[in-house]
């Protein structure tokens, strides 16, 4: 039987991580994979995880189930968290997922079992596991129009036109924060403009919510998610906590749902625990436990939302060096928006020749896009990553 199974692509990201390490220069960059570097070149524990990791192992008495929705103190935590008072709590339900991967497919499985055949809306471009999950699950995509590349800015009246075309009982998923792969994010007006369009389809959001407080701060990173939630009658929310607590191998995030009624919160809290019950029973609880932990206790809230503001201060840093360096190095401000977007990632805006040679040439790793994880950078190879750039798409 499994012989008939068909040869799956490789990992596009992945691929370029085991090309990047069988690499033999010393002088190699790698701005592939995801993941925020600290000066030293590490992706750190962070402290306020490991003082919560120490609190556990001394107090945990027991390791037995929680329940099929996770911890719900961490729902309730995260709940605050992302959403604050932008919604009546009576209308939410939540569940723990696995990683903010496991949040958008709850979400996405969840949309399936209410209308199995809403179409599945993503932007132009998107983090490609969107389509991906959505292939998978079989529920019928398109996408809309979000960034215009030759003006490296979002395409307004694209999005705008798109959304507002969306048909009644469709998905849209929309990135909450510093964009994937494009790190454009829309302004607060522009923001209410979305939420204007939206408004009247009858359409479901999905935001995808990887990197709150790492654009701008938590409360302003969470704005626009709280718009569409105040905005709109029914919002799906998938967090991940794997970047903002560093949690990346142990899977922490969380699906939150706002539905109309308390009646239809209750509906929502069901088939989540069913949809959890049926992947894998419970949710795994030690990340989220932490997460909990460190949200629950001021001191270990205030240690975590220093080292927070630390490495987003540090990601806007080196997006501030690396403009510079290029407007130096090309002597145009053609790269002066590395500066303004926000997040882990901005895209070079290459051809894929561009970025073989950049590979080959220079020993510059990035992913096929042009996409560059700028949280992965060292301060010390800017003025080398510049001149390259410069060199090979300067012209
Ligand atoms: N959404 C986006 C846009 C992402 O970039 C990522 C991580 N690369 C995720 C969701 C999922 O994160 P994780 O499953 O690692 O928590």
């Amino acid at each position: 039987m499994l012989e008939a199974l068909k040869p799956q692509p490789e990992d596009q990201i992945l691929m370029l991580m085991d090309q990047f390490r069988a690499d033999t220069r010393a002088d190699k960059i790698d701005l592939g994979v995801g993941v925020y570097r600290n000066s030293q070149g590490v992706t750190p524990v962070m402290g306020a995880v490991k003082s919560a990791e120490r609190q556990l192992w001394e107090s945990q008495t027991t390791k037995g189930y929680t329940s099929l929705i996770g911890d719900p103190a961490f729902v309730d935590a995260m709940r605050d968290l992302v959403i604050g008072d932008a919604v009546d709590p009576a209308r939410l339900a939540g569940a723990a997922s696995v990683g903010g991967t496991g949040a958008i497919r709850l979400g996405l499985d969840l949309a399936r079992l209410a209308a199995p055949q809403a179409t599945v809306h993503i932007p132009d471009p998107s983090w490609p596991n969107h389509r991906a999950i959505v292939a998978a699950i079989g529920m019928p995509m398109k996408t809309f129009r979000y960034f215009d590349a030759d003006e490296n800015a979002l395409d307004m009246p694209g999005m705008i036109a798109d959304l507002g075309a969306v048909a009644a009982g469709d998905v849209v998923i929309l990135h909450g924060c510093c964009h994937n792969p494009t790190g454009s994010d829309p302004t607060p007006a522009q923001w209410a403009d979305i939420v204007a369009a939206l408004s009247g389809t009858g359409a479901v959001v999905l935001v995808d919510l990887a990197y709150l407080g790492l654009g701008d701060g938590i409360e302003a990173d969470a704005a626009a998610t709280r718009m569409l939630l105040a905005g709109l009658p029914e919002v799906i929310v998938a967090v991940s906590c794997s970047k903002n607590f560093g949690l990346y191998r142990d899977r922490a995030g969380v699906v939150l749902v706002s539905g109309q009624s308390a009646a239809q919160a209750a509906l929502v809290r069901a088939n989540l625990a069913t949809l959890n019950r049926l992947s894998y029973s419970f949710p795994a609880d030690h990340g989220a436990r932490l997460v909990e932990m460190i949200l629950a206790d001021a001191a270990l809230r205030a240690e975590w939302t220093e080292e927070l503001s630390e490495m987003r201060n540090r990601i806007n840093a080196l997006r501030r060096d690396l403009a510079e360096a290029l407007r130096d190095a090309a002597g145009s401000d053609r790269f002066a928006h590395f500066g303004s977007q926000r997040g882990m990632f901005s895209r070079l805006g290459a051809t894929p020749d561009e970025v073989r040679r950049l590979r080959e040439d220079h020993a510059i790793y990035m992913v096929g896009d042009g996409r560059m994880n700028i949280a992965g950078l060292a301060k010390e190879d800017i003025p080398r990553l510049a001149r390259a750039i410069a060199e090979v798409c300067g012209q």
